[in-house]
């Protein structure tokens, strides 16, 4: 796959919508600026990719909308040198996307397709990130703690593996709610069982996985 001039003016349009839409965290804009999305799609789809909405990437799952990555990211406030637990790993972009803000990601797929080949297309963009095949319920405990975790899809409750496994002053950043309306929640360990949780605003994913489903 190439990333040509018109991609990279594609992604600069992209960059401005965002903006437009309140994204303020200029190293997330450039990361969103420097990395070929449309190399997360199937090749059928490749108009869609520079877009500001979800898509589909196969096994029922989609490629969260690009202003939803921002904002994750944003959130986040991700700082150089951050190992950062990402639950849900999809196509791949936004682990992507953490990595060129500095990061070391570790990074969780339920479903074994989407694992592979998440992991293929990382490692040729050559992204320090990590993947797992496993149950993001459980998060990582043998490479915990982290500095950061983030959720890309619904969470239907809060998941207390993924509170411990975070850092004095840790983030996470999670969607919780229903599977059509999920509030995004910004949380901040501030004890070793105390927490302080700020909300912002309403999100759609695609449902996460547990044991059953
Ligand atoms: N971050 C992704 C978004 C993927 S959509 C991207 O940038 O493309 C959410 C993903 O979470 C899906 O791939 C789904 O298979 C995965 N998922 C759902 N439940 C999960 C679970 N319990 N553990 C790990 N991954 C899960």
């Amino acid at each position: 796959m190439e990333d040509t001039f018109k991609h990279q003016a594609l992604r600069k349009k992209l960059v401005q919508h965002l903006k437009k839409s309140g994204i303020k965290d200029f190293k997330v804009l450039q990361a969103i600026e420097k990395i070929p999305r449309h190399f997360f799609f199937n090749s059928a789809f490749l108009q869609f990719a520079y877009d500001d909405v979800a898509f589909q990437i196969g096994e029922g799952q989609t490629i969260s909308q690009p202003y939803t990555v921002a904002r994750q990211s944003e959130l986040l406030e991700v700082r150089k040198g951050d190992k950062i637990l990402e639950i849900g790993t999809g196509s791949g972009y936004q682990a992507s996307i953490l990595s060129t803000l500095g990061a070391e990601v570790y990074s969780i797929e339920r479903q074994k397709k989407l694992h592979d080949k998440a992991k293929i297309m990382l490692e040729k963009l050559n992204c320090n990130v990590k993947c797992f095949y496993g149950d993001g319920y459980i998060g990582l405990p043998e490479f915990a703690p982290f500095d950061r975790a983030i959720v890309t899809a619904a969470a239907p409750y809060i998941p207390e593996p993924l509170l411990q496994q975070l850092k004095p002053r840790g983030i996470l950043v999670i969607p919780v709610g229903n599977e059509t309306t999920q509030v995004m929640k910004k949380i901040r360990k501030i004890g070793d069982n105390e927490y302080d949780t700020k909300d912002y605003g309403n999100f759609s994913f695609v449902p996460m996985l547990g044991e059953t489903t």
